[in-house]
């Protein structure tokens, strides 16, 4: 899955004008602890030994006793009713004598269930909907051995986007439905009945019965189409390999396919009708990303067709069903009339990071939910893996940094998580989609890789492909093929990440003798919100140091123990740790080291500037540097070229902007960080430069939100200007442009720009389009006009995911009491269309808004949210995250004040 699925994730995919936003939009999935949970952490829980695969030891709930090999399944939806009668054969082993068969179905009748042959049909069917499960009791013991279950049942389409669900979408020729699945964690249940459990893997062959002019796709390609009676066809798809039901796919509506050869493979790009010529990049990538992965993998891709199919919303990213990927439209399709070129990196990292699930997840599925990093944190790491092969110039792992600084944020917190996280049910499974799970991961592979060897990892990575084909593995699986394949003993430094939480923060003393320097390093657990009371930790971390603009590390130690010392060259020579900013850990240096890197920091390669910025801002969130001393990194920094700085700088900027609000020292910080982004901005000017690199373009796009955010006037104005253009000729808009315009249009919206606003996003049929205008709509400074965008969402108007994220835009503007008071007045009807995952976590996502106690104390008492074990987890992060906001208001934005007043804007 990617990221982005989480509904309430989706602002940061839409939404990149600010990266405080950004960053609060992404904690969302919030992985959360219980409290209790804490406790144990804190009182020393920790490295749990994992054992190898095996399948009577995987955790989960159904029991072992019984298992499917292949489903063969019947449904017939009516898109009319929302009704899905259905039926399905499971050819199941009993592996020990029983009278009672249990499986998952959730939503849905069983009519019928029998056995072919003895012991026929069964006595009693009994739903629990609280377990999720049904229960088959018969009236004699099944034998050990192969049996045929025939189940008849109902199901019901959703408009949720779980399960199977609808999506209404606006066409040239009016509005239109399709229905599509989404199935992980655990939702094929709500489809079909099943043992919905990674580990339980089965053959799936499905049929659907369809209108006569649909297309409809599954995870097979087509094997036979019939004709069905009124107007309807019954379309049959071939036998799946072995694979876990969470992978099933089925999606059917008036759609068009492109399609290409890659080596024998038919990859598919499959859209609504009249857009498949906006498939053509995502094609194109697909077959470049295919071919390096067979290389890369040793196995060959094993099914006969990959379909890459976009959905018109409803889905907030992607999912990685093995052939059959769904994708949200708008991070798939290349509109050239209106897409950003930045959109094409999007575009490539989304498809990598699902198509590498076609090995790391599909071909070898995690076990349970709890080494869901096996799959997540390897596919994040490999998208940029691709990335960096097949598209070097853009410098993917300098310019995605965001993810990795906003695991550490989390990793900083109490709340955090190990890597490797007990996950009890299903709503916890939910709740394990966040930034530990995937940018922690990610980081923590790369740092592995670099430290055992790209070709080393590699040979690893391939013994575990081909070991555990077609089946499930642990963590511990991967330990032992990446040792086997290096020869060094990875599971003693990698547990130390996995199994424990938090962010290592080595301190490092400088001290001089006989004009040597010698660094003496400690490690302890880094903390935003303390002195914490923890058990201590310890870490095997791989430290590279070197002076900066040094094209090579001058030496590099694996640090195992509390403190060590390194011998780091002449005397007064300043050094930079985790040179390159290859590690997973933050530094912090003493004075006079601080101050020496600070003046050389201009001289750093940009990831090692950004390294500096990002450590500095940590520690100023923690109260272990001051703000005297980050602005004077950002002042140092006034002349840089890189993105990936500025990105940084920004993000500091426009967090502290948000905390200011309210407080009467904003305006003249605001004055502060406009007369800091000006001169850059002032550099890259309004229009393209012939030749100009695609990072100055994507620059000067968030330096104009920022800048506009800030209250700019002159750039206020003529993003006025420019709109008001672009409003009577859409060409007159640079495509590049017209994200930050049409976003500070509705920021600054009277009533008849908004209402300009809302009439070309109705207009829109391109997904990406209307979601720029609804989230402009909801960015309004104008309360009212906020109100207006708030009410929408209770509409027919926009499909779920973007209603989610223009209350979350609402909320993280200028007016997050007003989307609280909006959501609290229509929970249960807000609820009643969005489904269980709204219901469990969206008050903690939009919660993180807030920076004072009072709101934590209310998460803490909103019932709703502390229904499930996953909502309570997303809750008491949440909780903290509002905490340590609440710390930076009081101690460091007067500390902030304060500098701005010894250094006036000019
Ligand atoms: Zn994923």
């Amino acid at each position: 899955m990617h990221p982005a699925m989480r509904s309430d994730i989706l602002v940061r995919s839409f939404m990149p004008e600010r990266s405080s936003l950004v960053l609060r939009a992404i904690r969302i999935g919030a992985l959360p602890v219980l409290a209790a949970f804490i406790v144990v952490l804190m009182a020393g829980g920790g490295a749990r030994a994992e054992s190898v695969y095996s399948f009577a030891t995987t955790p989960g709930r159904l029991p072992k006793n019984v298992m499917p090999t292949h489903y063969t399944i019947d449904l017939k939806p009516d898109l009319a009713t929302r009704a899905v009668p259905g039926s399905e054969v499971v050819d199941i082993k009993v592996l020990a004598p029983t009278d009672r068969v249990v499986l998952n179905a959730v939503d849905m009748v069983l009519h019928s269930a029998s056995l072919q042959g003895e012991p026929g049909q069964a006595a009693a069917i009994t739903p629990d909907p609280r377990k999720q499960t049904v229960t088959l009791r018969f009236p004699r013991k099944l034998a050990i051995g192969p049996h045929k279950l025939a189940i008849a049942f109902t199901g019901r389409i959703n408009r949720f986007g779980r399960g199977l669900f609808s999506v209404d979408y606006p066409t040239a020729h009016g509005q239109k439905r399709m229905i599509a699945t989404e199935l992980e964690p655990a939702d094929a249940r709500r489809v079909f009945p099943c043992w919905d459990e990674p580990a339980f893997k089965a053959s799936f062959e499905p049929s659907v019965t369809v209108a006569q002019n649909a297309l409809a796709v599954s995870n097979m390609p087509i094997a036979r189409e019939e004709p069905a009676g009124g107007g309807l066809k019954r379309v049959s798809f071939g036998a799946t390999p072995r694979m876990s039901t969470y992978l099933f796919v089925l999606v059917a509506g008036d759609l068009e396919r492109l399609t290409g050869d890659a080596n024998g493979v038919t990859v598919g790009v499959v859209t609504t009708a009249g857009k498949r010529e906006q498939g053509r990049y995502a094609l194109k990538s697909a077959i470049d990303i295919l071919g390096f992965y067979n290389d890369y993998f040793g196995v060959k891709y094993p099914l006969p067709k990959l379909d890459l199919i976009a959905v018109p919303g409803s889905v907030g990213g992607a999912m990685e069903n093995w052939g059959g990927i769904v994708f949200n439209e708008s991070i798939l399709l290349f509109d050239p009339a209106s897409s950003p070129d930045a959109l094409r990196r999007n575009i490539f990292s989304v498809l990598a990071h699902e198509m590498a699930h076609q090995w790391f997840g599909d071909l070898v599925t995690m076990a349970w939910w709890n080494d869901l990093w096996l799959n997540e944190g390897f596919a994040s790491w490999m998208q940029n893996k691709a990335a960096e092969r097949l598209h070097p110039e853009w410098q993917t792992w300098l310019n995605s940094g965001t993810s990795k600084q906003i695991a550490m944020d989390a990793d900083a917190r109490p709340t955090s998580h190990p890597i490797q996280q007990p996950v009890a049910d299903e709503s916890e499974a939910e709740s394990v989609f966040d930034s530990i799970t995937y940018s922690k991961s990610q980081a923590f592979l790369r740092e592995l890789e670099n430290y055992l060897g790209a070709d080393e990892f590699r040979g690893g990575i391939q013994r575990y492909m081909a070991a555990h084909a077609y089946s499930n593995a642990t963590t511990a699986d991967l330990w032992l093929a990446l040792s086997r394949a290096s020869g060094k003993q990875v599971a003693a430094i990698a547990t130390t990440y996995t199994e424990q939480p938090g962010v290592p923060l080595v301190v490092s003393n400088a001290s001089c003798a006989g004009g040597q320097q010698r660094l003496a390093l400690e490690q302890e657990r880094f903390f935003i919100r303390g002195p914490i009371k923890a058990r201590p930790q310890l870490w095997e971390i791989p430290i590279a140091f070197g002076r900066p603009g040094a094209k090579e590390s001058s030496g590099a130690v694996l640090m195992r123990a509390k403190a060590m010392a390194v011998a780091a060259g002449p005397c007064g020579e300043a050094i930079k740790l985790n040179f390159g900013d290859v590690g997973y850990y933050r530094t912090l240096y003493d004075p006079a080291a601080e101050a020496a890197l600070a003046k050389s920091i201009e001289k750093m390669d940009p990831a090692d500037r950004v390294s500096m910025l990002a450590d500095n801002w940590a520690l100023l969130e923690a109260g272990r540097a001051t703000a005297a001393s980050y602005f004077g990194l950002v002042e140092a920094i006034a002349d840089d070229r890189s993105r990936a700085v500025w990105e940084r700088a920004t993000g500091a900027i426009g967090r502290i902007d948000d905390l200011e609000r309210g407080l009467p020292g904003r305006p003249a910080f605001q004055a502060y960080a406009r007369a800091r982004l000006r001169p850059v901005f002032a550099r890259l000017g309004w229009d393209r430069a012939a030749g100009e690199s695609e990072d100055d373009t994507i620059l000067r796009a968030r330096l104009i939100r920022e800048l506009g955010a800030l209250g700019d006037g002159a750039v206020l104005a003529e993003a006025k200007r420019r709109f008001a253009a672009f409003a009577k000729n859409p060409q007159s808009l640079d495509v590049n442009l017209r994200g930050p315009v049409i976003f500070l249009a509705g920021r600054e919206a009277d009533r008849a720009t908004y209402d300009e606003l809302r009439a070309l996003g109705r207009k829109a049929t391109g997904t990406e389009e209307r979601v720029r205008y609804y989230i402009a709509l909801a960015s309004a400074v104008n309360p009212e006009l906020a109100s207006d965008a708030l009410a929408i969402t209770l509409t027919d108007e926009v499909p779920p995911d973007l209603a989610n994220g223009m209350i979350l835009t609402v909320a993280a503007g200028e007016h997050p009491e007003l989307a609280l008071a909006f959501v609290k007045a229509n929970f249960e009807a807000l609820a009643a269309r969005r489904g269980p995952t709204f219901r469990a976590f969206f008050m903690s996502s939009l919660m993180t808004n807030f920076a004072d106690r009072a709101h934590a104390d209310e998460l803490a008492n909103f019932a709703p949210a502390h229904e499930t074990a996953g909502g309570r987890i997303a809750a008491a992060r949440a909780e903290e995250e509002i905490l340590e906001a609440a710390d930076f208001r009081a101690h460091q934005i007067p500390e902030v004040d304060a500098w701005v007043k010894q250094h006036p804007a000019p």
